[in-house]
């Protein structure tokens, strides 16, 4: 190991308990996305504190945050946080720990930046992960325009590099029927809640026709106001996902008329809300996951196999289709513990956590540095991302 990759170590090391409470902090006050006040500020101290340049509210976004640091004219390199928690289940994705590497990996640089190549690190709060979009609306507002790499990584039960990701839409459905007496005057009434119910037996039948790489499912948001009157008004939400992007567009067209078919069939009328953020699939870049690699395995971490069923979506595919980003996956949690389970979200602050998070700060400082140092490498880099 270098003599720099040797004192990011033992700067993280030291660092290991302020990152260990930094990230139990986030994960005992889960908050929703766009609504990370606390998980934000935190952030932006710790990186404040280690010598960042903090600018809080970028482009618009309250809870997002970029924290630089410039060691002079290079190439710029971005690491992601994200901090926000899931409805009911509080961190069960873990993003606690992905804050936490992501600002530790910048306490590791900010310790040898005397020694670091010429560029510009930045540190970068992405809310809202968990379908609002955050790097989305980041992306729109030129956060990336300048960055040449993008990094950050994501709790699971297994170390993998890679892993690919599903496109998707999220769509909504509001029926509108006609209450009435569900007792006295049925007959009078048009049930919403029928049409509710008609959607997903639809989206259930069709969901034998199509490619088990692609994801259908949804909720019921809205579902009447009492047993005895017919519900004049339902509503759901469907996430639909697909290995690539105009797959997805087009199983989205189909689920539409599952719900098309079900207001015709009711009598109710239908009004379809898009959501304007779809995430994309996962770009890979060979040459930074080998980067990725060779740092952890000197960290003595033993990776496994790319898993092709366990699949979700991120808005950091979009970022990944725009900068050449990589989004290993951490181990967090014991094997086979299922993500946004309660289970996961225990696991979250264990001493794995620490471990993981530890280790994946120090890899992504690590990588970070060489991008910074080697022209040629960062070539290669962005020749894969043109070619894939
Ligand atoms: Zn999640
Ligand atoms: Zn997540």
């Amino acid at each position: 190991m270098s003599a720099v990759n040797d004192d990011i170590t033992r700067a993280l090391d030291r660092a290991g308990d302020e990152l260990e409470q930094l990230s139990r902090k986030i994960h005992d006050n889960p908050e929703l996305g766009y609504q990370e006040v606390k998980a934000c500020a935190w952030l932006a101290e710790f990186l404040a504190g280690k010598g960042f340049k903090v600018e809080r509210s970028v482009v618009g976004v309250d809870t997002a945050f970029r924290a630089t640091i410039e060691t002079g004219d290079g190439p710029t390199i971005a690491i992601m946080c994200e901090y926000d928690a899931l409805p009911a289940i509080g961190h069960a994705c873990g993003h606690n720990v992905i804050a936490a590497a992501g600002a530790g990996a910048g306490a590791g640089l900010a310790a040898v930046r005397d020694r670091l190549p010429k560029g510009r690190i930045h540190v970068i709060g992405t809310p809202a992960e968990e379908g609002g979009g955050g790097k989305i609306k980041l992306l729109r507002g030129g956060v990336f325009r300048e960055v040449d790499v993008a990094m950050m990584v994501h709790g699971w039960d297994t170390w993998i590099p890679h892993q690919d990701l599903l496109g998707i839409v999220r769509v909504g459905f509001e029926f509108t029927g006609k209450a009435a007496h569900a007792a006295a005057d049925p007959w009078e009434g048009v049930n919403a809640l029928d049409a509710v119910i008609q959607t997903f037996n639809n989206v259930s039948m069709l969901r034998q026709q199509v490619r088990p790489d692609c994801r259908i499912h949804g909720i019921i948001t809205n579902g009447g106001a009492a047993p005895n009157i017919i519900p004049e008004f339902a509503a759901a939400t469907f996430y639909v996902r697909a290995p690539r992007i105009d797959e997805m567009w087009k199983l989205h067209a189909r689920v539409v008329v599952c719900a098309e078919g079900a207001a015709r069939a009711t009598g109710c009328t239908l009004t379809v809300s898009d959501k304007d953020n779809a995430y994309e699939p996962m770009k890979r870049n060979e040459p930074l996951l080998a980067l990725w690699r060779r740092h952890l395995g000197a960290l003595g971490v033993s990776e496994s196999p790319e898993v092709k069923d366990r699949l979700g979506s991120s808005d950091v595919g979009n970022v990944s289709q725009v900068v050449p980003t990589i989004q290993p996956l951490v181990k967090i949690a014991p094997d086979g513990t299922a993500i946004h389970s309660r289970a996961f979200e225990a696991a979250a602050v264990s001493p794995l956590a620490r471990q993981g998070l530890l280790t994946a700060a120090k890899a992504m400082a690590m990588t970070t540095a060489d991008l910074l140092g080697d022209a040629a490498l960062l070539a290669r880099v962005k020749q894969d991302f043109q070619r894939a």
